[in-house]
């Protein structure tokens, strides 16, 4: 039996729930307003988990004592405490890399939209307006990255048909790989911060990068320069955030994740004209979601056919 969380698993093709079936296995769906108690019932008696964001608790497994797999429907594992699935013998899988070119795509949508305000002005011609509205070029300037994996590779490919200069912060690249040699510098945080027109982070939610970009980080960076997240929410301290916003030092901010999803309908960053917001969807487009959704199946599959 397998229970399936991720509100997207399977939305835009019935492929992957085929290939489960076919492979003789018992699905349940549980993709509601998530609520704890709810979850560890229907989890009780299952073998394995397809999980989407919410937290996986000690409880909730120690109550299932059937459960050996939990795959991510996505990459970030932050929702999972690995050393708790270590010690009740539960493996954990995740896609890796098949969403990257849609996150890339979302990063460099939102790098282009704060410079030119595209869904800003957008919005002020449906409610009636035609003023005009400045931003600044895109085209040659710098862009820091902080993290190159997957995701930091691709935007960093995008960019590079923008002429951009790219400077990349990610203590674990030991080598450059070829392709990248002509126009990414890998350098310290502190230039990658101090170097930026636009400053994109593509690292993982975890101990170390919690609050990785507070003030003082902030302050490192150009006067009227850009920010972008499409990683996770803490990773940019948003108090601090708001604060560099209020005062102009910071233009403008894209973020696809915050601290707290969804946020409050008061929540400050939500009134300022100079930041977009998107829902967390990343890796929405109809490709990712369906090769994520089929490659989580096949995890499945293998692991509890062994
Ligand atoms: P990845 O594992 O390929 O790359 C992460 C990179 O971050 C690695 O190169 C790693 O060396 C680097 N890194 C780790 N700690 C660092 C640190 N302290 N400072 C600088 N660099 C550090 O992962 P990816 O596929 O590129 O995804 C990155 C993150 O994007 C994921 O962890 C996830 O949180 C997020 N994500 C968001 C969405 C979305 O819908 N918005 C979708 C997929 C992934």
């Amino acid at each position: 039996k397998i229970l399936i969380t991720s509100k997207s698993f399977g939305q835009v093709s019935d492929q992957p729930l085929k290939l489960l079936n076919e492979a003789g296995m018992n699905i349940e769906y549980y993709n509601k307003e998530f609520d704890e108690m709810e979850f560890r019932k229907r989890l009780k008696e299952c073998s394995g988990l397809i999980i989407g964001s919410h937290p996986l608790t000690e409880g909730a497994v120690k109550e299932a004592p059937e459960l050996r797999i939990v795959c991510k429907h996505g990459t970030g594992l932050d929702n999972i405490d690995l050393e708790i699935m270590e010690r009740y013998k539960v493996k954990v899988d995740n896609v890796p890399a098949v969403n990257s070119n849609a996150v890339a795509d979302l990063a460099f949508s939102l790098i282009l939209d704060v410079a030119r305000k595209t869904s800003c002005a957008a919005k002020s011609v449906k409610e009636g307006s035609w003023e005009k509205v400045f931003g600044v070029n895109v085209y040659s300037k710098n862009l820091s990255l902080i993290g190159f994996g997957e995701i930091g590779k691709n935007v960093a490919r995008r960019a590079h048909g923008f002429s951009m200069k790219v400077f990349v912060y990610d203590p674990f690249l030991s080598v450059l790989p070829e392709e990248f040699k002509d126009y990414v510098k890998p350098v310290s945080l502190e230039e990658a911060l101090s170097v930026a027109d636009f400053l994109s982070v593509h690292v993982p939610l975890n101990h170390q990068t919690q609050n990785l970009i507070c003030l003082k980080e902030l302050n490192m960076m150009k006067r009227g320069s850009f920010i972008i997240n499409t990683s996770r929410g803490g990773i940019i301290n948003e108090t601090d955030l708001l604060a560099a916003l209020l005062s102009k030092h910071i233009a403008g901010a894209g973020l696809d994740v915050l601290e707290k999803e969804p946020p409050n309908k008061d929540y400050p960053l939500l009134k300022l004209q100079q930041v977009t917001i998107t829902p967390h969807m990343g890796m929405y487009s109809f490709e990712s979601i369906n090769d994520v959704s089929m490659i989580a199946a096949r995890n499945i599959i293998k692991y509890l056919s062994q």
